[in-house]
């Protein structure tokens, strides 16, 4: 393990994200220690975890192990766990796992805790509609969305099938968009041989958006291309249709004029709305600094937090001149952050406020098809769709993920395969199982109760040293009392 030098600058970095494993690996020549904690053990890759949950890449090639990615930045250690507060007077940072309480001291804090799905008030949507933030929903979605055709190829009645076939997903942004486009390419290309009794291409892709547009951030031109390409793709494209109620057997959509309608549909995904990270709330409370309606926190210029210019934060959290939720939104501040601890730990100037390099965006809609939007440059079709290869194919982490990565693409778009189609009941059901249990996980480690039960011993044996040693204490004190009384009586009878 590393080992933390006792009097050298500690920076604690929370979250193994793009702001958080970019910040820490910022570090790496700098004269500090670092202390990465997440709450997973892996890195994630988020703008493929699309392909994850059509079958194209596995899991291990978006989520590398944290530890190994870090094994040889020798300043660096992670740390497996749930941060949940940061003392800002103490400057401490408390996380748990399974019941374990850990306390992690700093002198630098960066905050990478990222951005949660959004269900706008309605969470219970989520059982029926999950999100696509982490590798469980992706592996959730893989089985539910290859588990409706097998339940498709069952059923006996028409309206079974057509309801099994139906997959909807909210939000037309470009995960929605992405989602809309694979789903699609299942049903129309990869599955068309792989059934007897049902034709796969009848499925039913639906692609809904309260907004006017699709893609909104790429402008109307671009956003009405891709509304184009998808509907060449047999996608049903809704717009200003709002989502109002969701339900295992399908959901309630509002339209412009105030209708509403009903879409029967087993398989829905939400891909539409974020919410920062509840540390932005603590961070709040704190500090005084304003959240948004996302929960975003507002960051002075140079990241910081008011009154604390040891506490950065980047990425999804923070609310600083419109920045979008983007990964380089994130990069490029953690880099900033640790640029800006290494230069005070060097006597060096601040480096003036942070400013965000827009390398552009872009979005894949199908194979050999995708949106993009670089400068004054707008580019669409196969040009785009390479484009978008190429950045993605830098940006992951690890040579050996690029190369199976590259590999799985070969197989998906050039030939019809999937090769990453296994789903177990284990990823569809024992996450709904889990959420049942009080404590999640840590009840299945500890037997009922005695996670508590050990809590309570420990605070009761604190309580009966206390007691003790304040025994102890007013006994020395009685016995000095009663040695200084017999000490003046002797001075008064002399
Ligand atoms: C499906 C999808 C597709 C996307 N596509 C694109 C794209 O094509 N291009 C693009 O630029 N951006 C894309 N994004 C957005 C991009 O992924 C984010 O902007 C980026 O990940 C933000 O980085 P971050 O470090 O702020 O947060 P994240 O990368 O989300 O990292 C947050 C980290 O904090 C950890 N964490 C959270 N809470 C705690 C806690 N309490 N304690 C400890 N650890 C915690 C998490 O486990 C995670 O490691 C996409 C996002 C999604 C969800």
């Amino acid at each position: 393990m590393t080992e933390v030098v006792p009097d050298r600058h500690k920076v604690v970095v929370i979250g193994s994200g793009f702001g958080g494993l970019f910040g820490t690996k910022a570090l790496r020549r700098s004269d500090v220690d670092v202390t990465m904690i997440a709450k997973t053990t892996h890195h994630l890759f988020q703008p493929l975890l699309y392909q994850v949950a059509t079958g194209i890449l596995s899991e291990g090639e978006i989520a590398p192990p944290t530890r190994e990615v870090l094994a040889s930045q020798e300043n660096a250690r992670v740390l497996l766990g749930e941060v949940t507060e940061v003392d800002l007077t103490a400057k401490t940072v408390t996380h748990h796992v399974l019941g374990r309480e850990t306390v992690t001291p700093y002198d630098s804090l960066i905050v990478a805790a990222g951005a949660g799905q959004s269900y706008f008030g309605n969470d219970h949507f989520a059982e029926y509609a999950p999100g696509m933030k982490s590798i469980d929903d992706a592996l959730e979605l893989r089985g539910r969305i290859f588990g409706a055709f097998e339940l498709a190829e069952l059923a006996d009645e028409d309206e079974e099938i057509d309801h099994l076939l139906t997959f909807v997903v909210v939000g037309a942004g470009p995960t929605g968009v992405e989602m809309a486009g694979q789903i699609a390419e299942l049903a129309h290309r990869t599955l068309r041989k792989d059934f007897r009794r049902i034709n796969t291409r009848e499925a039913r892709v639906v692609l809904l958006d309260a907004a006017p547009q699709v893609l909104p951030p790429f402008g109307e031109k671009l956003g009405g291309k891709a509304q184009r390409e998808l509907e060449k793709l047999g996608i049903e494209v809704q717009l200003g249709a709002m989502v109002v109620d969701v339900d295992e057997r399908g959901l309630e959509v509002q339209d412009k004029d105030g209708t509403r309608r009903r879409i029967d549909a087993v398989t829905k995904i939400w891909a539409a709305g974020v919410s920062a990270s509840p540390l932005g709330r603590t961070l709040s409370e704190q500090t005084g600094a304003a959240l948004d309606r996302a929960g975003r926190i507002s960051v002075n210029p140079d990241l910081t937090l008011p009154g604390h210019p040891e506490v950065f934060v980047v990425g999804d959290m923070i609310s600083l001149d419109r920045l979008p939720g983007v990964a380089q939104v994130a990069i490029q501040g953690a880099k900033y952050a640790a640029k800006e601890i290494d230069n005070r730990i060097n006597g060096r100037s601040p480096q003036g406020p942070f400013e965000y390099f827009d390398k552009g965006s872009m979005a894949i809609i199908s194979r050999f098809r995708a949106v993009a939007m670089v400068g004054k440059l707008r580019l669409t079709g196969v040009i785009a769709w390479f484009m978008w290869l190429a950045v993605h194919l830098v940006y992951i982490t690890g040579f050996k993920n690029r190369v199976t990565a590259l590999l799985h693409w070969f197989v998906s778009f050039i030939g019809r395969g999937r090769s990453e189609r296994t789903t177990t009941e284990q990823q569809i059901f024992a996450r709904a199982a889990l959420n049942r249990l009080e404590r999640g996980a840590a009840d299945l480690v500890t037997p009922p109760g005695a996670f508590d039960a050990a809590r309570a011993m420990i605070e009761l044996t604190k309580k009966a040293e206390d007691e003790r040693a304040n025994a102890e204490l007013s006994q020395a004190e009685r016995r000095r009392a009663a040695e200084a009384e017999r000490a003046e009586a002797g001075r008064t009878s002399s």
